[in-house]
């Protein structure tokens, strides 16, 4: 008999994890990564904002100049691309794809507008809303990151209250009440994904060569 193993598409998984800004998805993102039972690879996205303190090219985005961005839209390099706030951010398409089809499972940390545009070019891709677990929270969570003036939490949580309008296109929500429980819950979810039906390439029928 066939190993049922190896009737599974071995291709890994695109997890797209969006939410609003400091609802707590680069921490779970990192905790996912940190542990990695599942084989998973974080997507470095690249972007024309400035890098913040402790920020590095190349580990948390490629830092690149307006021009040299527009050239790699014009290329057709991303998976996807987003003006958010005031700056572009994309996915570089092919790193993403080779690792897919190299088995691993790999996180798109990205925008609602990002999300959209991979739902309709990856309809394999598994879409997961990180919640907060109120508003209230979220703006205290903002402004104790210090990273931002006041203009822009404004901005931020203005924002914040239309994206969770958008959390009825994605697959599964997350409330981020606590990391563990938060990040527990994901990768219940990259098991379950990887229990589908659809990822079994087999005629079930061919077992009843072993009665
Ligand atoms: P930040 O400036 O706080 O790092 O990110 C701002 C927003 O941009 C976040 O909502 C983040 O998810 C989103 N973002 C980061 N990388 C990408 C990307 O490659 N594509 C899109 N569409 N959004 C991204």
């Amino acid at each position: 008999m066939r190993k049922v193993r190896s009737m599974i598409d071995n291709k890994g998984l695109l997890i797209v994890i969006s939410g609003p800004s400091a609802v707590g998805k680069g921490t779970i993102c990192k905790e996912l990564i940190k542990n990695n039972i599942n084989n998973l690879e974080l997507s470095v996205s690249v972007t024309t904002r400035k890098p913040r303190q402790g920020e590095f090219d190349g580990v948390n985005y490629f830092f690149k100049e307006k021009e040299d961005f527009e050239k790699m839209m014009e290329c057709g390099e991303f998976l996807e691309y987003a003006q958010v706030y005031d700056n572009y951010y994309g996915t570089p398409k092919e790193n993403v794809l080779d690792k897919i089809n190299n088995g691993k499972d790999v996180i798109l940390e990205i925008d609602i507008q990002g999300s959209k545009q991979v739902k309709e070019n990856y309809k394999d891709g598994i879409f997961i809303f990180i919640m907060p677990p109120s508003f209230e929270e979220l703006k205290s969570r903002i402004m104790k990151r210090g990273t931002e003036t006041q203009k822009d939490i404004n901005k931020r949580m203005k924002c914040a209250f239309e994206e969770i309008q958008q959390a009825k296109f994605y697959n599964y929500i997350v409330v981020n009440d606590d990391l563990k429980n938060a990040v527990e819950k994901i990768y219940c979810i990259i098991n379950a994904e990887k229990c589908r039906l659809s990822r079994y390439h087999v005629d079930f029928s061919e077992f009843k060569e072993e009665l």
